[in-house]
C-alpha cells in the first residue's frame, strides 16, 4: 500500500516502478473490459436502459428532499431506525455508538465504499471493536493492512501469489494446494465461525427503495446474506444519492450496474432488507438501523457536480481509463480512484490538496462513453481544473508557463517560429525514431516513448501542396 500522505506525483512514481502491480492491474482491468464488451453485445437494449437509468437518477436528484423524507417515513414504518449524518465523522460516530450500545465485541462487515469514505474501518479499530471483513477481496485488503485499490475489486493490486502467501501466514488452516478453489476454501474456513459469532452486522446499500423503505445490497459471494442474518443488530450505511423511487427502478439500474461492473447479467445475490425481524420470522436482526450520509453530496448539488450523484459505483470508468491502467487505484490517494475518484476526491479532501487529480486525465472521453449513466466525467474534471486556476492553486511555474504559451499561441508568426525551432532542437535528440535524454522532457520520456518529429512538418507539406494559399499571419 502506498502512503496516502505522499504527493500524487510521488505515488505515481512508486506505482510505475512496481512491475508486479502492473501485472495485477493488467489482469483485472483487461478481464473486466472484455467481459463488459461481451455482456453489452448480448444486451441490445443497453442504450435504452442507459437513457432510462440516467433519467431515473436525474429525477431523484432533482427531488431529493421529497424522496429522502418519503424513504425515512417508509423505513420507520417497516420497523427500521433512521439516522442522519451530515459528515463522515458524524456517520462513523453514529455507527460506533450503535455498536457500543449493542455491547458489540465483534462486528462483521460487507464491502461498502461508503464505509471506507466515512473512515469506518479505522473508527471501529480505534474503538477496540474487532472488525471482520467478509468480502473475499476485503478480507485480503484487511490481511494486507491495505486500503481498497478499486471500487469493485478492492484487492486488485495483489497477485494470486501474494494472496496465497498471506493466507499461509494468517489463516488457521490454510490451503495445501495452490489453486484458487483451495484458497477460497481457506478463507471460508477462516471466516465461517466469525460470521456466526458476530454481535453486529454492518453493510452498505446499492439502492434505497423509497416506496418500501427497503435497502438493496448486491454481492456475488453471498457474504452479505450470511453477514446480516445471524447478528442481533444490522446497521446499513448509505449515501443519500442511493435513492430510487421503487423496486422496478432499482432493477433498471441493477441491469446497468452488473453488466458494467462484472459483465454478468445479474449478481449472484440481490437482497432487499426491509426492517428488523418480524413476529413469525425464523431469523434476521432484532434491530435494523439505516444511517443516511450526506458528506458533501448536498454541496455537490449546488457546486455544479450534480451529474456525479448519478454514479452507481460500477467501476467501468476506471477499467477503461488509460491513466488508471498504468498507475492503479492507490496512486489517486483517496477512497475512490480513477476518473470518478478524480471528480469526487476534491469534494471530500479539498481541492487544494488534490488538484493534481484533475490533471491525471488525457480527456480521451472513454470514461463517459462506458459510464452506464452517462456522467460527463471529462467535463467535470475540466471544471475542477478551471476552478483550481481561478482560485490560484496552480503553481507559479504552471501559471507562468501557460501565460507564455498564451502569448505565443495568440501570435501565429511567433507560434510558427517557435514550433519550427522546437522541431529542429527535438531532432537533435532523436534516437531510433524516439526522443531520448532531452532536457526538460525527462518526466515524459522516463516511462514512455516520445516519437521523434516527422522529417517534414504538416505546415511544410501543406505549403508544398497548396502553393500560394498559405499566407503567414503577422
Ligand atoms: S462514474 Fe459511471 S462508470 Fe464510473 S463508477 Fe460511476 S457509474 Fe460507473
Amino acid at each position: 500500500m502506498q502512503s496516502q500522505t505522499l504527493h500524487f506525483k510521488a505515488r505515481v512514481d512508486t506505482a510505475l516502478a512496481d512491475p508486479t502491480l502492473k501485472i495485477a492491474i493488467g489482469r483485472t482491468t483487461g478481464t473486466a473490459e472484455h467481459k463488459r464488451a461481451a455482456a453489452l453485445a448480448d444486451y441490445p437494449q443497453f442504450k435504452d436502459a442507459r437513457d432510462l437509468g440516467k433519467r431515473i437518477k436525474d429525477h431523484v436528484i432533482a427531488n431529493l428532499d421529497h424522496y429522502l423524507l418519503e424513504f425515512e417515513r417508509n423505513a420507520i414504518a417497516s420497523g427500521a431506525t433512521v439516522h442522519w449524518a451530515s459528515t463522515a465523522s458524524d456517520a462513523s460516530r453514529i455507527v460506533v455508538d450503535l455498536c457500543r450500545q449493542a455491547g458489540a465485541r465483534r462486528v462483521t462487515r460487507v464491502k461498502s465504499m461508503l464505509g471506507e469514505e466515512i473512515g469506518l474501518p479505522h473508527a471501529l479499530d480505534d474503538a477496540g471493536i474487532e472488525r471482520v471483513e467478509t468480502d473475499l477481496a476485503e478480507h485480503i485488503v484487511q490481511l494486507g493492512g491495505d486500503t481498497p485499490s478499486h471500487i469493485v475489486w478492492p484487492s486488485m493490486h495483489r497477485t494470486r501469489e501474494q494472496v496465497s502467501e498471506m493466507f499461509h501466514k494468517s489463516h488457521r488452516a490454510p490451503h495445501r494446494e495452490e489453486t484458487i478453489e483451495a484458497m477460497v476454501d481457506s478463507a471460508r474456513r477462516e471466516l465461517r465461525d466469525k460470521f456466526l459469532s458476530a454481535d453486529v452486522a454492518i453493510s452498505g446499500a446499492n439502492f434505497l427503495v423509497t416506496d418500501t423503505g427497503a435497502t438493496c445490497t448486491v454481492t456475488n459471494e453471498g457474504n452479505a446474506e450470511l453477514t446480516t442474518t445471524p447478528p442481533r443488530v444490522h446497521i446499513v450505511t448509505a449515501g443519500i444519492e442511493k435513492l430510487v423511487p421503487s423496486t422496478k427502478h432499482a432493477f433498471v439500474l441493477l441491469r446497468l450496474l452488473v453488466r458494467s461492473a462484472t459483465g454478468g447479467d445479474i449478481t449472484q445475490y440481490t437482497t432487499f432488507h426491509c426492517g428488523p425481524k418480524q413476529a413469525g420470522d425464523r431469523d434476521g436482526p432484532e434491530e435494523f438501523h439505516i444511517v443516511l450520509v450526506d458528506n458533501g453530496r448536498s454541496r455537490m448539488l449546488k457546486e455544479g457536480l450534480k451529474e456525479m450523484l448519478r454514479c452507481i459505483r460500477c467501476g467501468a470508468c476506471m477499467n477503461h481509463c488509460v491513466v488508471f491502467r498504468q498507475v492503479g487505484g492507490h496512486a489517486y490517494g483517496g477512497v475512490y480512484p480513477g476518473p470518478m475518484g478524480a471528480v469526487l476526491t476534491p469534494v471530500f479532501d479539498g481541492l487544494k490538496e488534490t488538484r493534481d487529480l484533475a490533471h491525471a486525465c488525457t480527456m480521451n472521453g472513454k470514461c463517459r462513453e462506458v459510464c452506464p449513466v452517462d456522467i460527463p466525467l471529462p467535463t467535470l474534471l475540466r471544471g475542477w481544473r478551471d476552478r483550481s486556476w481561478r482560485e490560484g492553486l496552480e503553481p507559479v511555474s504552471v501559471r507562468g508557463g501557460m501565460g507564455i504559451f498564451a502569448f505565443v499561441a495568440s501570435r501565429p508568426w511567433l507560434f510558427h517560429l517557435g514550433s519550427a525551432m522546437a522541431v529542429r532542437v527535438m531532432r537533435l535528440f532523436k534516437r531510433g525514431g524516439h526522443l531520448r535524454g532531452m532536457p526538460l522532457m525527462g518526466a515524459w520520456t522516463r516511462y514512455r516513448d516520445f516519437p521523434a518529429p516527422a522529417k517534414r512538418t504538416f505546415m511544410e507539406m501543406y505549403r508544398d501542396t497548396n502553393p500560394g494559399q498559405h499566407k503567414e499571419q503577422k
